[in-house]
């Protein structure tokens, strides 16, 4: 196809606003492509490269306007490109407002004078994009300009706007998607699973129209292809034992996500980013530790943390810079350790696990890799699921995830199989005016406390906090209760009110069980308030203002 009548294609669906005509309009840009089908399936969004390929063009605005200034003749500089792009907001306009063609240059030899083809622009683009080095800029530019300069002004205007990945014709990918489905008779999900799992328009635009519903589900994924990350919602641990009545609770880590690739035949590992960047020049270590701890080819999910020399994490931030770092990864690999938590497996050995249950991805995920696998602890006990989060506090890690044992994976998703805990909105400080000892090897500890509210008589009960940490302060709060003891009875103690509590809830709710009328739902101990006497422990009209105020 030539490039002209891209443009003019791209003009009516600029044109066009009602989503179904634009929509028609791309299946039969599609439909109409021939051997450009991969090429216009991409360009119609913008795009050069497939969404998996880390390649760029890595042209900025300036070099842009520096061609186009170029292109329009010997007495228009970059400033005055500048200068109308101001005056007019859009650099498709601009271009499309200059007379081209008239200027030799070095890139102007050879075929200046054809018309050009879809498949030329791709090709000089490629050919651009894979300049590096000393002058490289200098070449972007004398290529860009030769492109430039054969264009007529709406050629310009499309051109200009593809490469600084700007296309503005109201093309998104879910049009894209409903697109291909029509052009080539095939289901929207068949085309939407196929570009989970490929991140490639052009190619499933081709597979739609050479293969239709079954060659696009035959396609795999691919050792060195990343896909979209699934994601998380927030939520609550209350809702995610209801919905799913067995969580898979896993820890937060604050770090930066890594999708890992490796090819045993060729001992070959490469890293992406959350963004489907390749960082695997980064992270050197990374590298090395997969090396030695998996065997065979697989594709992981999983967070890398920097950590300090005791294994403490450090802020995210650390990270990201060892992501950006290019030169000296040697000494930035001195200066800050990296750990993999790895806690997901897409492929296994040639086999495609998307859409197995998060916990046979789990299990085949701890038989491949030896080390470095991120623990999981699946259970139905909020008070389990607290201990949970309190260890992972106590690590330094940000929290608590909660995952659906049988979901599948779904790329990019943003979806309610995987919750991150809601931050606590609240919490109380709260009496302890109980107790109960510990069962087995906590036999000699206090487990779990009653804690109650203030009233203007006295002190009241709200709940339990069974504080599931560690053992230490566990015999530390023992010690620390044991003056205040009044009477035991069983395992059971009454505790004088003296010691203040902060607690952590997601949601109070109204509960004949206990002597304020309410409780608290996943209660956590969050730590002792030393400074707080009794009486100035949160009263029983706090709690029903906070209750009153959830609506
Ligand atoms: P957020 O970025 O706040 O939406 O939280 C989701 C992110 O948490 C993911 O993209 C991961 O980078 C990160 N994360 C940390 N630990 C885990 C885990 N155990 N499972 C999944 N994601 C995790």
């Amino acid at each position: 196809m030539e490039f002209e009548e891209f443009a003019a294609r791209a003009a009516e669906i600029e044109a066009e606003t009602a989503d179904l005509e634009i929509e028609r309009l791309v299946a039969a840009l599609l439909a109409d492509a021939n051997d450009d089908l991969a090429v216009l399936a991409r360009f119609v969004q913008g795009r050069v490269f497939p969404a998996w390929d880390s390649r760029t063009l890595d042209i900025g605005p300036q070099l842009c306007y520096e061609a186009i200034a170029r292109a329009a003749g010997t007495n228009v500089t970059a400033a005055d490109v500048e200068e109308r792009l101001a005056e007019r907001g859009e650099i498709g306009e601009v271009a499309a407002s200059y007379e081209f063609g008239g200027q030799q240059g070095l890139a102007a030899f050879g075929e200046g004078t054809d018309a050009l083809t879809v498949s030329e622009v791709d090709e000089e683009l490629r050919t651009l994009a894979a300049a590096s080095g000393s002058g490289s800029q200098e070449r972007k530019l004398d290529a860009l300009f030769g492109l430039f300069n054969r264009c007529s002004p709406e050629e310009a205007r499309y051109l200009s706007r593809l490469v600084l990945s700007e296309m503005r014709i109201g093309v998104g990918s879910g049009t894209v998607r409903d697109a291909i489905g029509d052009a080539f008779d095939v289901p929207p999900e068949a085309v939407e699973r196929a570009l989970q799992v490929s991140n490639d328009y052009g190619l499933v635009a081709e597979i739609a129209r050479e293969a239709g519903e079954s060659g696009l589900s035959e396609l795999s994924l691919e050792i060195g292809r990343p896909v979209q990350a699934m994601l998380a919602q927030t939520g609550t641990v209350v809702d995610a034992i209801e919905d799913w009545r067995e969580v898979a609770a896993e820890w937060k880590f604050d770090g930066a996500r890594v999708q890992i690739h490796y090819t045993r035949e060729e001992d070959g590992v490469s890293i992406y980013s959350r963004n489907m960047e390749e960082v695997t020049d980064a992270l050197p270590e990374v590298v090395a530790f997969v090396e030695e701890h998996l065997d065979e080819s697989a594709i992981l999910d999983g967070e890398v943390v920097a950590v300090d020399d005791d294994g403490a994490p450090l802020p995210f931030q650390e990270v990201l810079r060892r992501f950006r770092r290019k030169h000296d990864v040697e000494r930035a690999r001195e200066e800050t350790e990296l750990r993999l938590y790895a806690f997901d497996c897409l492929h296994a050995a040639g086999e495609d696990l998307l859409d197995a249950p998060l916990e046979e991805r789990y299990e085949r995920l701890s038989a491949l890799l030896s080390a470095g696998v991120s623990e999981r602890w699946l259970t139905d006990d909020p008070d389990e699921i607290a201990g949970i989060e309190g260890e992972a506090l106590e690590a330094g890690h940000e929290g608590l995830m909660l995952k659906n044992p049988d979901s599948t994976y779904s790329p990019g998703r943003r979806g309610r199989n995987w919750r991150k805990r809601k931050p606590d909105v609240e919490t109380l400080d709260l009496v302890v005016t109980g107790a109960e000892w510990g069962e087995g090897r906590r036999a000699t500890f206090l487990g779990s406390f009653l804690l109650s509210v203030a009233t203007e008589s006295g002190f009241e009960t709200i709940g339990k906090v069974a504080t599931g940490i560690t053992d230490e302060k566990l015999a530390e709060l023992t010690e620390l209760l044991d003056p205040h003891v009044l009477a035991e009875e069983g395992r059971n103690v009454e505790i004088r009110p003296e010691v203040v509590f902060e607690v952590g809830y997601e949601e109070i709710q109204r509960s004949p069980t206990y002597e304020s009328g309410y409780a608290l739902r996943f209660p956590r101990f969050l730590g002792v308030r030393d400074d707080k006497d009794p009486e100035d422990a949160d009263s029983l009209s706090r709690v029903r203002d906070l209750y009153g105020g959830e609506g």
